[in-house]
């Protein structure tokens, strides 16, 4: 094995790199923790440190790391044809293949995709693409889309916009104009006093609410994660996403899932929001599982047809649009997932595997609520305990005991993100019912070590 001189590597990173959503001076007291080599389900580090990587890298990882096709496909279309653009009335063979690929793969009614680089160039597309269709169509004044706070969409000006982070609203000048929020269907934080369900149909009622302050004929669409995933996997009561539907059908208002998260089969679906019929559908990440960039939107019939029909040139793409070696890429990875039942494992036995085995962590004095769905999942720090969890009481925050506990589990062998005092993971679908018992073992024992 390569041997790598980690007191170097950390001064040269301080040095010259700037790391993003990092502060950069904490993190050269730190020092960064360098990752040399990845297999399967497993990350080393340059001083030999194994981990077991709980996060999939970025949500991105779903075929493990390390698979040898994957290498093979990618040099192979680099010997072939590194690099040719999609402009200028070209393509390219895996571009086109990929575009057949995703659209049998999509929901029904959805035929175009339209490629990017990454899920926030896709966002940024789709902002494009549902003002221009409602221009096509002769209603220049819907141009507003509703979105929600905590939401994540993407770090690009319109992404940011259409995410809800207050601390990226701070910096930078946004949101852009004709961007607005609602609430997050987040349970634990707004549903005292109701059920799950309750709460689902209230969360929904906001969108409607939006839609009446800003005047219906001014709505171009809404755009939403199925389960909420940078903002702490905030998994939505079961009555959230039908209502949202009918909101959207009785205003007219286009519906834009942003699965580059849940694509893919991460939910158990190959897209999540399948069941309520999006008209727009973002993706990244599992697409290639981060092995090269690529994003898109899988663009409905719907949006599609008046685009194509009434609509003359679309000003608007990017150089790496459908690059050949990030859809050779996708098509390997598209191909392990269906080959090895990914998706259907996660939607059967090693997704309930997973949510029997994590649930079961809501027994931790520390932990207050443990939940999944498919393949991501999350629990919640408590200082106290209690049996209804809206009378549970939280940790002060300059504690920072998500901080805390995250550093446990890296330096314990597992990666878990902390969103304030919620701990949350989004393993690789390739995961083995061994190795979610190994995974939960490692996250036991670092809230041993938190209390
Ligand atoms: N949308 C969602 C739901 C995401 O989680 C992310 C990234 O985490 C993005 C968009 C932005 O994707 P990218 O980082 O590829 O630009």
């Amino acid at each position: 094995m390569t041997t790598h001189d980690t007191h170097t590597l950390r001064e040269l990173d301080h040095a010259h790199y700037l790391h993003p959503f990092t502060d950069h001076k904490a993190l050269g007291e730190k020092g960064v923790r360098v990752m040399v080599r990845g297999e399967g389900i497993y990350l080393w580090d340059s001083e030999g440190n194994k981990v077991l990587d709980g996060m999939s890298g970025l949500w991105c990882v779903a075929i493990g790391y390390g698979r040898s096709t994957m290498t093979k496909a990618i040099s192979e279309q680099i010997d072939t044809l590194p690099f040719y653009n999609s402009f200028f009335n070209t393509t390219t063979v895996p571009a086109v293949n990929l575009a057949h690929r995703l659209s049998q793969l999509a929901p029904p009614g959805f035929k175009h995709v339209f490629f990017t680089g990454s899920g926030s160039e896709a966002n940024d597309t789709n902002v494009r693409m549902v003002r221009r269709y409602w221009d096509l169509l002769g209603y220049p004044d819907r141009h507003v889309i509703i979105s929600r706070h905590n939401a994540y969409h993407g770090s690009t000006m319109a992404g940011a916009s259409l995410g809800g982070m207050s601390g990226m609203h701070e910096q930078g000048g946004l949101p852009i104009p004709g961007i607005v929020h609602i609430g997050q269907p987040n349970y634990y934080e707004s549903g005292a006093g109701m059920t799950r369900e309750e709460f689902g149909v209230q969360a929904a009622s906001w969108l409607e609410k939006k839609i009446l302050d800003v005047g219906a004929d001014k709505v171009a669409a809404f755009i939403a994660e199925p389960v909420q995933g940078a903002g702490g996997v905030v998994i939505p009561p079961d009555t959230y996403w039908p209502e949202i539907r009918r909101i959207c059908d009785k205003y007219g208002i286009l519906l834009i899932a942003d699965e580059v998260i849940t694509g893919f089969g991460r939910l158990g679906r190959w897209f999540a929001s399948e069941p309520y019929k999006p008209d727009l559908i973002t993706f990244a990440k599992g697409v290639t599982s981060g092995y090269i960039p690529l994003g898109g939107v899988m663009v409905s019939d719907r949006v599609a047809d008046v685009l194509i029909r009434q609509g003359g040139e679309f000003n608007h793409g990017f150089t790496y649009s459908g690059h050949p070696v990030a859809c050779a890429a996708a098509l390997e990875n598209l191909r392990i997932i269906e080959s090895e039942n990914l998706v259907g494992r996660v939607a059967g036995e090693t997704g309930a595997y997973l949510k029997q085995k994590f649930t079961a962590l809501a027994d931790h004095p520390l932990v207050g609520v443990a939940e999944t769905s498919g393949f991501v999942a999350g629990l919640n720090l408590v200082k106290r305990k209690a049996e209804n969890v809206h009378q549970q009481v939280a940790f002060d925050a300059d504690l920072a005991v998500g901080m805390v506990c995250r550093a446990h589990m890296f330096n314990n062998g597992v990666i878990m993100r902390a969103v304030g005092d919620r701990m949350i993971i989004a393993p690789p679908l390739v995961m083995t019912h061994a190795q979610i018992d190994e995974m939960v073992g490692l996250i036991r024992h670092a809230l041993d070590l938190t209390l």
